[in-house]
């Protein structure tokens, strides 16, 4: 039997790793599902392997095999609170019938809520940023912590699928195992009727493919069974689903950049500012200070996360009163010479007590990040390689001890909630 044993996180990618499952797709090629899944769970990832789980439509056929192969197996299940209630009856039916004793609800930040989405109706305006909340970012620390993922992905669904192995090594070396990878449309059926799988409560009225009850309706006849998901919008996939590597891959990832932030390198669910964006339709971008002042109105009227850019020579003091409207407040140093950023990072803070992101952007090197995060800036945007290491390894203290006050308004260590570390 060929042995892949489980991947230790933030490695460089093996070849000989990748040679493993070149031949584990080869040696079980004709393997079944239920013979694909019993092998991964006991001689490739043993204890480290998991599967997220929608309890949609088309949910029951893969939590039986999981459920025939260990019933301990972790299964997370995105509790968005949008959720039909019979999707969460359907949980505690599958729960039950199929005796699953680990299935984990993961719930979006209350503080995300409140910030961006505080009378829950960010789905009918911005139905990618309310994924990202309710969806992408719960998700991601989850992701980590195991070495492989089990999928209901399946070659008919879609044209990129069509090479679909049962086993693949994702672009962070983790691997992804997809028991139902050769099932056709009838498999699917074939199997439910045959363990006499319960259906999902909605499937008989047209609902072919479940997700948030908002963003659902049911199908016609002879239509896409996923149609009827956010129907209306331009908008086809949660932004959970993964790239080409298997990865995860969201909307609001689309431009690949990292941040620094609470001691580690997490996606940037902010994009860069161009000149083309649109007021009115502006989300999760970094508005030149200046800019923002030109249409402050129409700035204004979006219900989107925005962020302010301040530049050296802008004033934060020109927008005082609106600094309670960004949720990011990106500082720009050009150069390292240029010190302005400092007194914008600490006037936002100090005089003006911005609770939210502040970052650094620009110019930004190991040896100013101390200075930064004394004046309240909290997080990094890095392309300098170097300080990105010396930040991914550790190497740069965190100031938690003052020796020496900036100002009047030096806080002790523990009351600045800007300073607090998550979790
Ligand atoms: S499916 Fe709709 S309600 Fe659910 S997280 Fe996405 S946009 Fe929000």
């Amino acid at each position: 039997m060929a042995q892949v044993s489980a991947l230790p996180r933030q490695h460089q990618h093996d070849p000989l790793r990748e040679l493993g499952i070149v031949a584990l797709n080869g040696m079980f090629d004709e393997m079944d599902a239920l013979g694909v899944l019993q092998h991964a769970a006991t001689q490739i990832l043993p204890g480290d392997m998991a599967i997220v789980s929608s309890f949609g439509a088309d949910s029951a056929v893969l939590l039986h095999l999981v459920s025939e192969v260990d019933k301990n197996m972790p299964i997370y299940f995105l509790e968005t609170g949008k959720h039909f209630t019979e999707t969460l009856a359907y949980v505690e039916t599958l729960k039950q019938r199929l005796g699953l004793t680990n299935v984990i609800p993961i719930y979006p930040s209350s503080e995300d809520l409140a910030r961006f989405d505080p009378d829950g109706t960010l789905w009918e305006t911005d139905p990618d940023s309310c994924c990202h909340i309710r969806k992408t970012e719960p998700l991601e620390p989850i992701t980590e912590q195991f070495g492989g993922w089990v999928t209901g992905r399946k070659r008919y669904q879609t044209a990129e699928r069509g090479v679909l192995p049962h086993f693949e090594l994702t672009s962070d070396d983790r691997i992804k195992i997809n028991p139902l990878a050769y099932f056709s449309d009838a498999d699917v059926a074939a199997y439910k009727a045959e363990h006499d799988l319960p259906e999902h409560p909605l499937y008989a009225h047209g609902y072919k493919s479940i997700g948030c009850a908002p963003c659902t309706s049911a199908v016609g006849e002879g239509e896409d069974p996923r149609a009827g998901r956010w129907r209306g919008f331009n908008k086809r996939e949660c932004g959970i689903h993964f790239d080409f590597n298997g990865a995860i891959a969201s909307p609001m990832q689309a431009n690949k950049r990292t941040i620094f932030k609470d001691g580690t390198f997490k996606p940037d669910p902010f994009k860069e500012w161009t000149d083309e964006t649109d007021p009115a339709a502006a989300r999760y971008v970094h508005i030149p200070l200046t800019v923002f002042v030109e249409h402050r109105e129409a700035f204004l009227k979006t219900q989107h996360p925005l962020g302010l850019l301040v530049s050296p020579g802008e004033r934060i003091e020109d927008v005082e009163a609106d600094l309670d409207r960004f949720s990011s407040i990106a500082v720009n140093f050009p150069a390292f010479t240029d010190g302005r950023g400092y007194s914008t990072a600490r006037l936002s803070r100090e005089r003006y007590k911005f609770a939210g992101e502040i970052r650094a952007v620009g110019d930004v090197l190991a040896d100013q990040i101390p200075l930064m995060r004394r004046c309240g800036i909290d997080s990094f945007v890095v392309t300098h390689e170097p300080t990105r290491k010396a930040l991914s390894e550790g190497r740069l203290a965190e100031v938690d001890i003052f020796y020496q006050p900036t100002g009047a308004a030096e806080i002790p260590v523990g009351t600045r909630p800007y300073l607090r570390r998550a979790g």
